[in-house]
């Protein structure tokens, strides 16, 4: 518990009251970037789309506060559409040796407990903010 800020996050735009909601955010934003740590691509602009995704959750969660349980595993998502536009599939799948490589995808798309899975080999291969633990380097 308590994770530290991961390295590189921007200046913050200052103290807000820590809400269930703010927490959760903070939660997922942690999660993802462990994520992008762990498979090498936490640059600078993938930290800007980390922060513009829980930008757009937090109004997304303002509407709709039961989805604060989803919130990691939607930027894991957002983060992901977002590389694959700029960057790439992230994050490949470390699972399958042979064949295309391919991207892990989230699962529940909504609903809580994420996880990546690889829908070729019918796995789950670790929890969002997990892919570090999951795989070899
Ligand atoms: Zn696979």
């Amino acid at each position: 518990m308590d994770p530290h800020d991961p390295p590189g996050e921007p200046g913050a735009p200052g103290p807000r009251p820590v809400s269930p909601l703010e927490q959760a955010l903070h939660a997922a934003r942690a999660l993802v970037l462990a994520d992008l740590v762990a498979r090498e691509v936490a640059e600078a602009d993938v930290v800007s789309m980390v922060e513009e995704s829980v930008t757009h959750r937090r109004w997304w969660v303002e509407q709709w506060p039961d989805g604060a349980g989803f919130l990691a595993g939607l930027v894991a998502q957002d983060v992901q559409d977002a590389l694959l536009e700029r960057h790439g599939r992230w994050p490949l799948c470390p699972v399958c040796g042979t064949g295309d490589p391919h991207a892990l995808e989230v699962e529940p798309e909504l609903g809580p407990d994420p996880h990546w899975v690889c829908h070729k080999a019918g796995v789950k291969v670790a929890a969002v903010g997990r892919l570090g633990g999951a795989v070899p380097s």
